[in-house]
């Protein structure tokens, strides 16, 4: 059983027909402002911020799928 069903108590099936057609991607905490509504709980003093070597990783995996459409959201960074 996988971390996330472990968690969840839900599991994600891959194969099946209702594949995954958005990809968003949280590339780092690190913002000039801390909205109460922030879903990542991002602000000044927050350094967690994903790595270039991470970033290619995923754009590489991105391109051998059929996702037509990924949305890279990140904190306003200073
Ligand atoms: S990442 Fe967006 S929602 Fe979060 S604190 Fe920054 S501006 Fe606000």
């Amino acid at each position: 059983m996988s971390r996330f069903a472990q968690k969840t108590g839900r599991t994600f099936d891959l194969t099946s027909s209702r594949a995954p057609e958005i990809l968003q991607v949280n590339v780092g905490k690190l913002c000039n402002l801390t909205c109460v509504h922030c879903h990542v709980n991002a602000g000044p003093k927050r350094k967690e911020i994903m790595t270039r070597e991470t970033i290619d990783c995923i754009i590489d995996w991105l391109a051998k799928t059929e996702i037509q459409l990924s949305i890279l959201p990140a904190a306003r960074q200073k």
